[in-house]
């Protein structure tokens, strides 16, 4: 039997144990099924000509409407199926652009700057801000402006005109701020992000990074989050973790335990390290089932300094 994970399902048999197809509504796999999934989910095999080829569902479809570029044409594949295969292709595609053009409006609906907004602009004189030469022509702000501005906070600061004027951007900033900082919360209340994952240095380098690229800077899509970027940031954890085993093992290190209940009153066990660099979370555990005796706390401490190497850590006597 070929192996079966949560996306595929197998249709039939030991004698056939390539003839698997992922659970999904996509009439690409009315005409392909993955070739071999014990090797690769991406290479798909046509039902109609057997051709192998790389690039999953959507190939299989290019491979049958006769899309050339990526593929051949199918040598089997009926006027009917080109047709149903070409449809579903054209529909994809025009879906993908609106969905493109929905994002740009949805992008040039912010409006952050005094003078392109009707919302509360009551700590601004717009026509004060307009005599500075501040908002003449509604303009994008970029990257660049920042540094203009704070230029003429230098240059300006020394005569009367200078300081009104400074007084004038220094409100024009706070407002523009302002702005963003109900961007940040309308997502969050939307998200139900809590409110404390605000406060992280992680949060004040993404807004950082986010305005250093200036208008137009896109997030990752799902697909990148849970694969590429999430890759990356496993990998960057573990470099970092790199110096704490150094530590370990030139000074040694405690293991600590601590068991708290969730809110849906799931009892969780966490197991750190620490040493003189700081304590670093190891593992976790749910055990609510568990009773939390000596003999199941000593198996679970035992289990940590396994994983940290028995030698590191400090023994008490
Ligand atoms: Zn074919």
């Amino acid at each position: 039997m070929a192996s079966c994970d949560t996306n595929t399902c197998q249709s039939v048999g030991s004698s056939q144990p390539s003839t698997v197809k992922r659970k999904s509504n996509d009439i690409g796999w009315e005409y392909g099924v993955i070739h071999d999934p014990n090797k690769s989910m991406d290479k798909v095999r046509c039902l109609l000509c057997k051709k192998v080829m790389s690039g999953g569902v959507y190939r299989i479809k290019e491979h049958i409407a006769g899309i050339l570029g990526n593929v051949s044409k199918c040598p089997t594949a009926s006027k009917e199926d080109q047709l149903k295969c070409r449809g579903v292709l054209m529909m994809a595609k025009n879906k993908k652009k609106n969905k493109r053009a929905e994002d740009v409006n949805l992008r040039a609906e912010v409006k952050i700057d005094v003078h392109e907004s009707t919302s509360n602009t009551n700590s601004i004189d717009v026509d004060e801000l307009q005599q500075f030469g501040l908002v003449k022509p509604p303009h994008q702000i970029g990257p660049m402006d920042k540094f203009a501005n704070q230029i003429n906070h230098e240059c300006s600061s020394s005569s009367g005109k200078g300081k009104a004027q400074q007084r004038i951007i220094e409100a024009f900033d706070k407002e523009r701020g302002n702005r963003v900082k109900e961007y940040i919360c309308r997502w969050a209340y939307e998200a139900a992000i809590p409110f404390h994952a605000f406060e992280r240095d992680s949060f004040k380098l993404l807004l950082e990074a986010i305005g250093q690229y200036g208008p137009g800077a896109q997030g990752p899509n799902r697909y990148e989050m849970s694969e590429t970027y999430l890759k990356k940031e496993v990998d960057r954890v573990r470099e970092a973790l790199k110096v704490h085993e150094a530590e370990w093992k030139l000074n040694g290190c405690s293991i600590m335990i601590d068991a708290w209940t969730d809110r849906n009153r799931r009892s969780i066990m966490n197991l750190c390290v620490n040493s003189r660099l700081g304590t670093i979370f190891l593992s976790s555990k749910e055990c609510s089932i568990e009773a939390h005796t000596n003999q199941f706390i000593f198996e679970y401490v035992e289990h940590g300094i396994q994983q940290v190497g028995e030698d590191n850590v400090v023994k008490l006597s």
